[in-house]
């Protein structure tokens, strides 16, 4: 978000001159890089040797303001009067003396430089390790990590800007925790990191040890969800989101939201923001539910609106969730985790949008009114398997048959419904063999809408049985989630309206068609509010893509928001 460092113009070399690494001049011995005169030139000299202009001699000697003489200064200062060594700063500049081009050549090798190939990496990097070497350390690694190792604030650099413009984001720290974060269980721009996994645990130790250098008190709950607390004694405000994807899924959908949130609160930090209230930094636990088959489950548990027997519930490999919170070192009650709505005055979650609305309107933020209500379930029918050869088809109770249809009643009855939206996404088939009637069909129900939940729901649970009594196959319905549609907060939804206008963004109000952890503190009563973030390339796979820009925007106008509302 800071400004970017202005490309600079290289000097002019000077006839009879040289410019040493120090900004220091020198007369040069009188050769042919030095020419006296070129007397058949129209001017005199050509362009290349003109002397300097009038007005760039005389920044050299700074006149006083007022007219006065300058100050004694002893041979220091003098140096320091003179505009600073540019040559140094230029990485492919060929006017530059050979001894400069080895140092900045060594500079950019060095292991302690990663990534310094641009000449505007170079210079940031080299602006932020002067201001190191000014405070009396030696540039050993790179200056923003190294000042936080020793628990200083950020890098000096950022920290007085930040001071100047209030609380400005670090937009280099926040490119590099995105990166950081996608290769925990990433390849590429696909990440696998499951609920309650080994790498949803590493991405845990990563976010919380950015905090922890912080001050922050760092604390898992039994369900798994991780909580970073700065400040006191209080109703705390949250913002976070989740940090497990689904397999082979993207870097930005709640990852973003948790790394904005980080960055939101540093920012806070370094900029010494006034804060009455607490803060506390979530990253919940299993939102997708990609792997036990239950959703937003880290904040259903705070919440207490778990479904009940969700710690039995096993994944492919016949691990139960239990036992997965076991391998974490947790006591394997996620409903352990639960704390009163009066623990928190306010709940704010960054998040990509998951849709084009915002692409389609060239908007970066947009603020959620409402998140639609979700009803997931798991349907078994059950019919008889038989051979595919000796079977006649008027006595064949064919699971696979019944479930098909459905299917295609889910599709005729949300598409009879405005804002809703009906998906069967998996489903197998026992015992599968192409010549075997098929006994036993399991299949998911995803149904969305953004009006009244129950009596679609109703309908099309009617549908399954009334298919099923037809098919002469039996059903049984294993329901896992019902979330009724959610409206957030009015006055949080005013408050990020303000936050994405500080950062020049008129954002609009939208309804999220995908379910939110921000639901469950909603619903608990918790005032709620939730920011979109432009992205593009769908969601839920590799290519789903938020930009730097974008990602900063929301970082900013978050930040903003979190100061409003907490301090
Ligand atoms: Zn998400």
């Amino acid at each position: 978000m800071g400004p970017l460092p202005v490309p600079r113009l290289a000097r002019r070399p000077q006839p009879g001159r040289r410019t040493d690494r120090r900004g220091a001049r020198r007369r040069a011995p009188p050769g042919p890089s030095a020419p006296r005169g070129w007397p058949d030139h129209p001017r005199g000299v050509p362009p290349r040797h003109r002397p300097e202009p009038a007005a760039r001699r005389r920044r050299a000697r700074p006149q006083h303001p007022l007219g006065a003489r300058p100050r004694r200064r002893g041979p220091r200062a003098l140096h320091r009067a003179r505009p600073p060594p540019r040559d140094l700063l230029r990485s492919r500049s060929r006017a530059r003396p050979a001894n400069v081009r080895r140092k900045a050549r060594v500079r950019r090798r060095s292991p302690w430089w990663p990534g310094g190939r641009t000449a505007r990496g170079a210079r940031s990097r080299h602006r932020a390790a002067q201001s190191e070497i000014r405070r009396g350390h030696q540039a050993r690694g790179p200056p923003g990590e190294r000042a936080r190792a020793r628990g200083l604030r950020g890098a000096p650099v950022r920290t007085r800007r930040a001071r100047r413009a209030g609380a400005v984001i670090d937009r280099a720290r926040l490119e590099r925790r995105i990166a950081e974060l996608s290769r925990v269980g990433g390849r590429g721009t696909s990440v696998t990191r499951l609920g309650l996994s080994a790498e949803e645990q590493s991405a845990r130790d990563l976010v919380g040890s950015w905090l922890a250098g912080r001050g922050a008190t760092i604390r898992r709950d039994p369900a798994g969800n991780l909580f970073a607390r700065i400040g006191g004694e209080g109703g705390a405000v949250l913002v976070g989101s989740h940090i497990d994807s689904v397999p082979d899924g993207g870097r930005f959908d709640g990852a973003l939201g948790v790394l904005c949130a980080v960055e939101a609160v540093e920012t806070l930090l370094e900029a010494r923001a006034d804060l009455r209230r607490p803060i506390e930094v979530v990253a919940w636990a299993d939102e997708e539910g990609a792997r036990f088959g239950v959703g937003l489950f880290g904040s259903a548990a705070v919440f207490g609106r778990l479904a009940p027997g969700v710690a039995e519930r096993r994944d492919r490999q016949g691990i139960s969730v239990a036992d997965a919170l076991r391998a974490l070192g947790e006591r394997g009650d996620p409903a352990l985790a639960r704390r009163g709505a009066k623990d928190f005055t306010a709940y704010l979650e960054l998040h990509i949008e998951q849709g084009p609305r915002l692409e389609r309107a060239g908007l970066a933020l947009g603020v959620v009114a409402a998140i639609v209500g979700i009803y997931h379930a798991r349907v078994t029918m059950s019919g008889q398997a038989d051979h595919a050869g000796a079977t006649v088809m008027t006595s064949r109770a064919d699971a696979l048959v019944a479930a098909s249809e459905v299917v295609l009643a889910v599709e005729r009855i949300a598409r009879a419904r405005p804002d809703t939206v009906g998906t069967v996404g998996e489903i197998a088939v026992r015992p599968g063999a192409k010549n075997v009637v098929p006994g036993e069909c399991v299949f998911s129900l995803d149904l969305r809408t953004s009006r009244d939940l129950d009596p679609y729901v109703h309908e099309v649970l009617a549908s399954v049985e009334r298919i099923a009594h037809a098919r002469n196959v039996g059903a049984s319905i294993d329901e896992l989630a019902r979330v009724p549609v959610t409206t957030l907060d009015p006055k949080l939804r005013d408050a990020l309206r303000r936050g994405a206008r500080s950062v020049g963004v008129e954002a609009p109000e939208l309804t999220s068609g995908a379910g939110h952890d921000a639901q469950n503190p909603a619903l608990a009563g918790v005032p709620t509010g939730m920011l979109f973030v432009r992205s593009t390339g769908g969601s839920h796979k590799p290519s789903e893509f938020a930009s730097l820009d974008d990602a900063a925007l929301g970082a900013q106008a978050l930040a903003n928001t979190l100061r409003e509302i907490a301090g």
